[in-house]
């Protein structure tokens, strides 16, 4: 089994709309070992996303990303990483599959309502920086 990160954004938890999603994950399969919410701060936002340090939409993804309450969540399964990103369709809901969660929920390429890691690496990196091992069952 495999593990991948996942993240309701603050635009869904905005628009109360996380029991919906979390139905989506555990209907696809996906069995929820750790999950929190939590507000995130300026360098917590920036250390996640630090990959994208230096491009335009950087400053105002943070500022997002810090603008609400999120919900992080370890999701466990089969082939969890690729199977993850299938279900919330692409970064930009306009482009997105019919059925994926970006594609019912999102409201921009900005503000997608979810997050998935992108490789097995990323989520290796992306689990630890919001659980230790003993948080996920
Ligand atoms: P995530 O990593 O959140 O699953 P992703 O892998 O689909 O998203 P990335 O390219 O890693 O997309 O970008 C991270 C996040 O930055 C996106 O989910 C989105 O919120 C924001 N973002 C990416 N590209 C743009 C853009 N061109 N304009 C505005 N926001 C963007």
């Amino acid at each position: 089994l495999e593990r991948t990160l996942s993240i309701i954004k603050p635009d869904a938890a905005e628009r109360n709309l996380v029991g919906r999603i979390l139905s989506r994950f555990e209907e696809n399969g996906f069995r929820i070992v750790a999950m929190k919410m939590l507000r995130l701060n300026q360098a917590q936002a920036e250390g996640f996303y630090a990959e994208h340090q230096g491009k335009e939409f950087f400053a105002p993804l943070v500022e997002y990303m810090m603008s609400a309450p999120i919900v992080v969540l370890v999701l466990e399964k089969e082939n969890a990483i690729k199977d993850y990103r299938t279900l919330i369709g692409t970064t930009n809901p306009e482009t997105a599959a019919e059925g994926t969660i970006r594609k019912e929920f999102a409201e921009s390429q900005r503000r997608n309502s979810v997050h998935g890691s992108d490789s097995a690496e990323s989520a290796a990196r992306e689990i630890a920086y919001f659980f230790v091992e003993s948080e996920i069952s």
